[in-house]
């Protein structure tokens, strides 16, 4: 590919709107074009990198058994609504009517309309097990899209799906994507940890994040450095002797605390420690006001709290509704003899001697217990935090940044039973299908390869993903013997397999170099008159510092062995 007919423009500076590395660099190179508010144009740069990223996806896909299929990204909202998850996905989930009103979804997943199609696929347990998967456009309403791929309007994901005859069974299922899924990010050149990840109540260790470190990531990775144990920290369960305050010391009563509304202020107007201070803050689960009550010195944990209570949309409520729902100025608001139901973290058991809002303004109550003076429900609610105690183990957990690339999922019966997904066993009884699925992020992928490997002049493509293997570049592009032998190695290059860009632009040198780092070919050649009249082209890898001279004649042996082997190694 001549570089002049490749529509390939870089950047120089920075976009503004790029918060993270990548996504500044992907912008820069030139792979992505912004066309609004998470949405963005792949260019033909770029398309090559996820192309490559979906090749992994495919021959991985296959070689572990699963079949390839292509299901609708336009469903009917009927779908969602026999799985219960209509209301559930709530304004996360695009909805249009078609020109007959009838309502339609453009699809975040697509768990219903694979169940859907297995249910009428799926006879005899003699067609299972089978695992299906297609790679295709999914839609999310994110209210804040941002970090360009990672959090984005429309993405592509691989999603897998597998049917079988039992739990048992399933396990073979999940292993095998899980394998599979270990393959693919080794390939893609990134560093992907499984993460165990919220079990529900399904049992056993049967979903996995699988999560690339990174410290733009969003989430945050909880890890054990005894015992193994590493949990997103949306999940990570909390281990905790309960509260350190189990002593009674009288019946609750009125403290003045004039302007004393954060935790640190109302510990200092009291003159206890933060840790005495229990934060009470309300929410609504699916519209319904909640408290939720922590230790002053831990946060609640909205994703746990969400979890715990089993509804579809939790959200901070406002000032005006808080103080409504409870009857007392916000800044006042605590647990003691609310009307609505109130939550306490598990950190919080034992407590007979703490301090609470007063509901009144201005006032705390102390020695309040929450055992005796508070109706209360125990849940895991509070943020896990670094040096906080491993659940398995006891020992200081320590905290990373990731992004997560893929999930695997051992589903059960949750969307066959009501789909009514059954198959008919060796005996002839109807048994409900055993399901699990799998997803990867691929245009997220992509970006996290960016994410995690590039240097200050730009990116470093892992040979696997690169657009391009090898940068041609001719310094000289107006000398015959110059271009001929630049043309020479390109179609000895691509012989081989190997995909060249020939940098033919009448640009100096110091732009072409610089271009060449920002984009991140994994090699860079150099061809120019004063290196061919010694019978070299000048090579350098990505990365290195210094070129070396490598003869002509040796040159594209020489650099498709180099790609082969880091193809063969990843
Ligand atoms: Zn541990």
């Amino acid at each position: 590919m001549r570089w002049t007919r490749s529509l390939i423009t870089t950047l120089r500076d920075d976009p503004q709107e790029a918060e993270i590395a990548s996504h500044k660099l992907m912008l820069r190179a030139g792979m992505l074009r912004k066309v609004g508010g998470g949405l963005y144009s792949f260019t033909p740069l770029g398309l090559r990198a996820l192309r490559k990223v979906e090749k992994i996806v495919r021959e991985e896909m296959d070689a572990a058994g699963a079949l390839e299929i292509l299901l609708p990204a336009l469903q009917p909202i009927e779908l969602w609504e026999t799985s219960g998850r209509a209301s559930q996905m709530g304004a996360s989930m695009f909805r249009l009517k078609d020109r007959a009103d009838r309502t339609m979804v453009l699809g975040p997943t697509h768990e219903e309309v694979v169940t859907d199609y297995m249910l009428h696929e799926i006879n005899s347990y003699r067609q299972l097990p089978v695992i299906v998967y297609q790679i295709q456009t999914k839609f999310r309403d994110e209210i804040r899209p941002r970090f360009g791929l990672m959090r984005a309007k429309e993405f592509i994901m691989k999603d897998a799906y597998s049917f079988d005859t039992s739990l048992d069974a399933a396990d073979a299922s999940y292993k095998a994507m899980y394998d599979a899924y270990v393959r693919i990010f080794r390939r893609c050149g990134l560093e992907a940890h499984p993460v165990e990840a919220d079990t529900g109540t399904i049992g056993g260790n049967h979903s996995h994040e699988f999560m690339v470190l990174a410290p733009s990531g969003e989430d945050g990775i909880l890890h054990c450095a005894k015992c193994g144990y590493s949990a997103n920290q949306e999940r990570a369960e909390r281990r905790t002797a309960g509260s350190r305050y189990t002593t009674k010391a009288g019946s609750p009563e009125e403290v003045a605390t004039p302007g004393a509304h954060s935790v640190d202020e109302a510990a200092a107007s009291m003159g206890v420690p933060s840790t005495q201070i229990v934060k009470s803050l309300v929410y609504l689960a699916d519209g319904k006001p909640v408290l939720a009550i922590v230790e002053g010195n831990t946060e609640v944990n909205e994703c746990k709290l969400r979890r715990f209570l089993g509804c579809s949309i939790l959200v901070p409520a406002d000032i005006e509704t808080a103080e409504k729902a409870v009857g007392a100025p916000f800044g006042s608001i605590g647990p003691v003899g609310v009307k609505i139901p109130v939550y306490a973290d598990i950190g919080l058991k034992g407590a007979r001697d703490v301090c609470v809002g007063a509901n009144k303004d201005g006032f705390h109550l102390r020695h309040v217990s929450i055992e005796d003076d508070i109706k209360a429900e125990w849940a895991d609610i509070a943020t896990v935090v670094e040096g906080d105690s491993c659940p398995h183990c006891g020992e200081p957990l320590s905290i990373e940044r990731g992004i997560e690339v893929g999930h695997v999922f051992k589903l059960g019966t949750k969307y066959t039973e009501k789909f009514k997904a059954t198959y008919l066993d060796d005996k002839g009884v109807p048994q409900t299908l055993v399901m699990g699925c799998y997803g990867i992020g691929v245009t997220r992928t992509v970006q996290a390869v960016v994410e995690q490997s590039h240097d200050d002049d730009g990116i470093i493509w892992p040979a696997s993903v690169a657009p391009y293997h090898v940068d041609l570049l001719l310094l000289d592009p107006n000398s015959p013997e110059v271009v001929k032998a630049a043309e020479e190695l390109e179609s000895a290059l691509e012989a081989q397999g190997i995909d060249v860009l020939l940098d033919d632009r009448a640009e100096r040198p110091g732009v072409k170099f610089k271009d060449a780092d920002l984009i991140g070919f994994p090699f860079r050649v150099v061809a120019g008159a004063k290196a061919l009249a010694k019978g070299c082209f000048e090579v350098r890898a990505r990365g290195d510092k210094e070129s070396a001279l490598m003869p002509v004649g040796d040159t594209a042996a020489w650099i498709s062995a180099r790609i082969k082997e880091k193809l063969a190694g990843a």
